[in-house]
């Protein structure tokens, strides 16, 4: 007896659906990844680097290092051309708690803005080869993707029109934890979030996670690692502290890789690692399987 049969009988006799995936392009046809800011040489293999040219290949170095981009880049890279539509962009950061060290949070917020950046999580629709989605993504270059009042709100309002909607919610993740400028406010989103999801998997669509590096603190302690598939990019660092503060409290060595999208798969915290190259043709993949 074959695979497709054997679950057609675990099925009550219902055949299984086709698991072949469907073609994918990616980048979406028409689209160029926006430039991302770069480290002047690669960190793992040391060749000086080009954004033009690691934009074509989508910001992963020949040596397979992939390097972090900015939420314009990850929109462009997974959802099709022209589909984007932003919501709430109107909502932005304030310093409820006149927040002063190391540096004024008033004035970080307005550095930030300055250089176009919008808030450290972009939420909107899309499609996703053909598929209308519900699309969440951390940007790290507004304050390390820190988790604040104003992203945990974009985050919550998107799962919850995903549920009403009866759309897949998709969250990429690159995240240095909650916002410590705004204090309990940036936690409590850590619970507003949780709710929303938990609200989100009582429907029947897919709640599919792509962890980059980093993801960390109340991002990874929260919404990121909660999804019906985790998805990990390689060697990304996810954790809850960093190493360097584990090794500090325990006064115990680490193994080899701790906290690697590696070492996540080995202890079951996630539940694949997927390359950037074949990334959007696997999402596209896991919402099919759910129509
Ligand atoms: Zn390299």
């Amino acid at each position: 007896m074959g695979e497709r049969e054997r679950l057609a009988m675990m099925n009550g006799g219902t055949p299984t659906p086709t698991l072949e995936p469907v073609p994918v392009e990616c980048p979406p046809a028409g689209d160029v990844l926006p430039l991302c800011k770069l480290p002047l040489a690669c960190e793992s293999c040391g060749i000086a680097l080009d954004a033009a040219t690691l934009s074509r290949q989508l910001y992963v170095c020949d040596c397979d290092n992939h390097f972090r981009m900015g939420a314009d880049a990850w929109v462009a890279l997974v959802a099709d051309g022209g589909s984007w539509c932003p919501h709430w962009s109107d909502l932005c950061a304030r310093d409820h708690l006149d927040w002063q060290e190391p540096k004024p949070y008033a004035s970080i917020i307005e550095q930030a803005t300055r250089q176009g950046l919008d808030e450290s999580v972009w939420s909107g629709t899309c499609t996703l080869a053909g598929r209308p989605i519900w699309l969440c993504v951390f940007d790290f270059r507004f304050l390390g993707g820190t988790l604040g009042a104003v992203s945990g709100e974009r985050l919550a309002r998107s799962i919850e029109r995903a549920l009403n909607d009866d759309m897949p919610f998709v969250l990429i993740s690159a995240s240095g934890g909650a916002r410590m400028q705004e204090g309990v406010l940036a936690l409590l989103q850590m619970a507003k979030v949780n709710g929303a999801v938990a609200r989100f998997q009582s429907g029947g669509q897919p709640f599919l996670s792509v962890l980059t590096n980093p993801t960390f603190g109340g991002t990874a302690a929260s919404l990121a690692l909660l999804a019906d598939i985790n998805i990990a990019e390689p060697g990304a660092a996810i954790g809850f502290s960093g190493a360097r503060v584990i090794k500090q409290a325990t006064h115990i060595d680490l193994p080899p890789g701790f906290q690697s999208a590696e070492f996540q798969l080995a202890h079951g915290q996630v539940d694949m690692v997927v390359h950037r190259h074949e990334l959007r043709q696997m999402l596209a993949h896991l919402l099919r399987l759910h129509t």
